[in-house]
């Protein structure tokens, strides 16, 4: 950090070392590491969720896939444990959301909607959001019937041998369904279209699997519940005719594609077409040398609270060497 205190002039304005942009398991990953490598790192944590940072687990209940808690420990819990261990290594957490950035010439800006930060290096872990579908009762059962992740919550005993369904017809639904059958007694698969987009490989693998049943030309229209509250069934609708259905299922799986975060970056880094950052094949490096990039918005393929975390771990070494190389 250039400062005040050992600038020539006492009126120079302060340089981070390393801005982080996010709060989820890749952000404060990234800040145990800055902040253990002495580098002050200032990190904005974002408000988007109603005020609460911490990013996607904030709205999952039990996490049972993070190593070192074998008992499961919740969302919630978990990104409150990270928050703490950046913090107690000297992380600067701002509870705010970065409105732009500029990394066209060093050093690069940030501005949130509180305070302007001048940096040498940037760790961009935005995340990315699950697309969901909007059905009327998406948010009552959010969670309690619906999900976004059959790696995160196909085993939990919500959904342990019910008949479950996925939406959507891509590389995504289709490894969701084929995932899911490890523990539904049967899975549906609704399609909108009167065809699978999935590789032919991830085609015929459904196809072929006595435990999921295709849906094409299937619009879903709602979910449904019993007496007592729970998610019962799904209101379909025939695209073709208008004809509608129900259909009887515990669960409700969205494999319709993620959004990644990256609406700062566009046009100064280069993303690819789905909007994701790329970056370089085992590394956490942008087009844009000291831009570094970690979790789920340079990762559309694992979107794991691990794997993030690992992502964020990389990012920060890289800004440590690349701070030290530049000095
Ligand atoms: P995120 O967790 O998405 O965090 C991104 C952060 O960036 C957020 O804090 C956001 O506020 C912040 N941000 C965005 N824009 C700005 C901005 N402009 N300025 C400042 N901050 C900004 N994974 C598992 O491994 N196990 C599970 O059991 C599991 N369960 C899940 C359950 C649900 C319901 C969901 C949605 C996901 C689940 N996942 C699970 C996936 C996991 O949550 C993600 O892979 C992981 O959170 C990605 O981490 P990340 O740090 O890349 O991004």
């Amino acid at each position: 950090r250039v400062s005040a205190a050992n600038s020539p002039s006492p009126s120079a304005e302060i340089i981070e070392n390393v801005v982080i942009i996010g709060s989820g398991p890749a952000g404060y990953t990234a800040a145990i590491y800055a902040a253990r490598a002495n580098l002050k790192p200032v990190v904005f944590e974002g408000y988007q969720m109603g005020g609460v940072p911490g990013g996607q687990l904030m709205t999952t209940t039990e996490v049972e896939n993070f190593p070192g808690f074998p008992d499961g420990i919740t969302g919630p819990d978990l990104m409150e444990r990270m928050r703490k261990q950046a913090e107690r290594w000297g992380a600067e957490l701002y509870p705010e959301d970065v409105e732009s950035l500029s990394v066209k010439s060093a050093p690069f800006t940030v501005q949130s909607n509180e305070r302007k930060v001048k940096c040498h290096s940037i760790i961009y872990a935005t995340g990315a959001t699950a697309k969901r579908l909007k059905l009327p009762r998406e948010e009552e059962f959010w969670s309690r019937g619906i999900s976004a992740c059959a790696i995160c919550d196909g085993a939990s005993p919500l959904f342990k041998g019910q008949v479950l369904a996925v939406v959507g017809g891509g590389d995504t639904a289709t490894e969701e369904a084929i995932y899911l059958t490890k523990y539904a007694r049967h899975v549906h698969l609704l399609v909108r279209r009167d065809q699978l987009r999935a590789s032919k490989a991830m085609q015929d693998r459904v196809i072929n699997n006595p435990n999921i049943t295709v849906h094409y030309n299937t619009e879903t229209v709602d979910v449904l519940s019993n007496t007592k509250g729970q998610m019962s069934g799904i209101l379909l609708r025939r695209v073709d005719t208008g004809e509608e259905t129900e259909l009887e299922a515990k669960g409700l799986f969205y494999g319709i594609g993620h959004s990644p975060n990256s609406q700062l970056l566009e046009g100064q880094v280069e993303l690819d077409s789905s909007g994701y950052v790329l970056v370089r094949e085992g590394t956490s490096n942008t087009s844009v040398e000291g831009v570094f990039a970690a979790g789920d918005v340079q990762d559309h393929e694992w979107r794991q609270a691990v794997t993030a975390a690992g992502s964020g771990c990389i990012a920060a070494l890289s800004a440590e060497r690349y701070l030290t190389s530049n000095n």
